[in-house]
């Protein structure tokens, strides 16, 4: 595959949070700098003097922290979905440290409908393209899952002893036996499975910050078109599209880490070192081998990730000093994936 055609399939942004009450109360300084129009993000080694030691990287678009939910959907999100209507594979993540808007840029705050994230819009977008088309007809279905500890749980079904389990077969090539999908025919129906599955999401776990920083969440939706040709036959496509909120980035394995801890640490840095492999072997294009088999992440998003599949990565800063090594390592991360 040409370098070329990558990195059209490929996109990477950033997108920098505003300071919250607590940095602006506490005085933070704001160390990252972003300039919308040349797509730059660069950051300031906080104990460098006033000028000095700059990093700058270079993205296919930067969010600053002024940026709307619709700025980032309409300019960057929005052709993948498309995409995904015509029929082709599309897989969109939010990676970054814990507290930086991963979940905000991926869902957002649904009561307001500026503040309405990516999952949302996507919602929006698909079921007015339903409603607007006339010789197709669309079967829409959703599923919602979790990755944690390499284990997988469908967060749409009750009966957690149902372990739904990543089989591979040469036809369909990976898929999840026994994951539930439910056909949706409109956005408050797909809506209500989000809702579901994000309640869901939570129970056993009384910090559901924490949990949410250790565990992989995808929401899956297929859209599955049927339109009879001029040749009279029945032509059939499907797109699938993957809503990913990573776990946080952060460094895990801090010293004095043992036991569960430990094990869990190293799983979710695991799968987020696979992606970054897998990601960065598609864009150089010059790899004859992707490694998707190493971790259940990659293995699980592997026909959403390379070949016709469009991939876009919104990788999610702080803006204060505090988050500078954090933050360096964020776009280091993504600087690899375009
Ligand atoms: P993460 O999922 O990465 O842990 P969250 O999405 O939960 O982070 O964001 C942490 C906090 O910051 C939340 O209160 C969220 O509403 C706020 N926030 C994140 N990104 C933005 C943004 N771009 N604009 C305004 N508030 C944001
Ligand atoms: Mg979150």
């Amino acid at each position: 595959m040409s370098k070329v055609k990558n990195c059209e399939t490929v996109k990477v942004v950033v997108r920098c949070r505003p300071l919250n009450r607590k940095e602006e109360a506490a005085g933070h300084e704001q160390i990252v700098n972003m300039d919308v129009k040349l797509g730059q993000v660069t950051v300031r080694n906080p104990k460098a003097a006033p000028g000095e030691l700059l990093k700058t990287f270079t993205f296919d678009a930067v969010y600053d922290a002024s940026s709307k939910q619709s700025d980032l959907y309409d300019e960057t999100v929005r052709p993948l979905i498309d995409s995904v209507l015509q029929g082709f594979n599309g897989t969109i993540f939010a990676y970054g440290q814990t507290g930086t808007g991963k979940t905000y840029t991926m869902q957002g705050a649904w009561m307001d409908p500026e503040k309405r994230g990516i999952i949302p819009n996507s919602f929006e977008h698909i079921f007015t393209h339903i409603s607007r088309s006339q010789n197709q007809q669309y079967l829409v279905r959703a599923s919602y899952l979790e990755i944690y500890q390499e284990e997988i749980k469908d967060l749409l079904c009750k009966d957690q002893s149902r372990k739904p389990e990543l089989k591979e077969n040469p036809d369909s090539g990976v898929y999840i036996k026994d994951l539930s999908s439910f056909v949706t025919k409109n956005v408050k129906e797909i809506e209500h499975v989000m809702n579901v599955g994000n309640q869901a999401r939570s129970i056993g776990f009384t910090n559901m910050n924490e949990h949410s920083s250790r565990s992989h969440a995808i929401f899956v939706i297929t859209v599955e078109c049927s339109e009879t040709g001029i040749d009279s036959e029945n032509h059939i496509r499907v797109g699938k599209l993957n809503l990913v909120d990573l776990a946080g980035s952060e460094r895990q394995s801090k010293t004095g880490v043992r036991g569960e801890r430990l094990k869990e640490a190293t799983k979710i840095n695991l799968s987020l070192s696979a992606l970054g492999n897998v990601i960065s072997a598609l864009v150089d294009g010059k790899s004859t081998h992707i490694p998707y088999r190493d971790s259940k992440l990659t293995r699980l998003l592997q026909d959403s990730l390379g070949g016709n599949a469009k991939t876009i990565m919104v990788a999610t800063l702080g803006p204060a000093s505090y988050n500078y090594e954090e933050s360096l390592t964020t776009l280091r991360y993504a600087n690899r994936a375009k």
